[in-house]
């Protein structure tokens, strides 16, 4: 029997991608992606958005596959963390970074997961390397499979669009240096990343990435030529015209997370606040 959410597609050998539709109209992320490792009782790679038809599928599901004998986590964003509590009432053990302890605390998980047993996790198709790219939050991974070239890359470099990197729990620093961790591995073939088709070449969309955020490192150091400025006279500088409405908070931290990284590399000053409360921003 196949379910319709989540959709389970092959991606290669032993790898499966599991598509989660958003459980709402409208949601920021769209659908996310899960990937199972193993043809049966497989390593599960995130475990989406809470299933949207609840158990009977959920329970199908593990029927036809197996249950998981592990889950991985990329990071804890709720879209990613969905299933987690179900899982780990079925007994399967959750894994994720240790840094990423306060992420998974905000989405309620805090005693639900331990940390990553080490730099690999075996799998019946070879060991799953893990990547340690922090930025988008503190603890996100990325997981590779080198038997098929495969990049699990979470929310660190999607085959489309960009991802918000913002406070509580990002920093711009981590997040372009994640990048050119990822661009220096020529050898993957494969991209799989939490949301969006997959593609080729990751250590190609990285750099793509890479550029378009130092891009936009340069239009927030335009924005404040003129004199200071609010983190949202920033974004909306920058954004207003490509970014719709509802969006633009995403787009104002990730303006942030630019002006913070260039206070603390001395590139821009912080100037206190306007007085509804946002943060001011000179250049020295
Ligand atoms: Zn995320």
């Amino acid at each position: 029997m196949e379910t319709a959410n989540p959709a389970l597609e092959p991606v290669c050998r032993g790898v499966s991608r599991l598509t989660f539709t958003a459980p709402y109209a409208g949601a920021l992320e769209g659908d996310v992606n899960a990937y199972l490792v193993g043809d049966r009782e497989g390593v599960l790679i995130d475990t989406g958005y809470p299933w949207a038809a609840g158990d009977v599928e959920r329970r199908a599901l593990w029927e036809r596959l197996g249950r998981p004998r592990a889950v991985l986590l990329t990071h804890g964003h709720p879209d990613h963390v969905g299933g987690v509590a179900a899982l780990a009432a079925l007994g399967v053990p959750i894994y994720a970074h240790a840094a990423e302890a306060p992420v998974l605390a905000a989405a309620g998980l805090a005693g639900s997961w331990r940390e990553l047993p080490g730099a690999a996790v075996d799998t019946a198709h070879g060991a799953l390397a893990v990547l340690h790219t922090p930025g988008h939050t503190p603890g996100h991974c990325c997981f590779e499979l080198a038997a098929c070239g495969i990049l699990f890359s979470g929310d660190l470099v999607l085959a489309r669009g960009t991802t918000w990197i913002g406070p509580p729990f990002g920093d711009m620093r981590a997040y372009l240096d994640s990048l050119r961790q990822i661009a220096a591995r020529p050898a993957l073939a494969i991209l799989a990343s939490a949301h969006g088709p997959l593609d080729a070449a990751p250590e190609r969309r990285a750099t793509a990435v890479l550029e378009h955020r130092l891009q936009r490192e340069q239009q927030v150091l335009a924005a404040l030529a003129s004199g200071p400025a609010t983190a949202t006279a920033v974004a909306t500088a920058i954004y207003a015209a490509e970014v719709p409405q509802a969006l633009m908070p995403f787009a104002r931290m990730t303006a942030l997370a630019h002006l913070d990284m260039l206070v603390s590399e001395g590139r821009a000053l912080s100037a206190g606040e306007a007085p509804d409360g946002d943060p001011v921003f000179l250049l020295p």
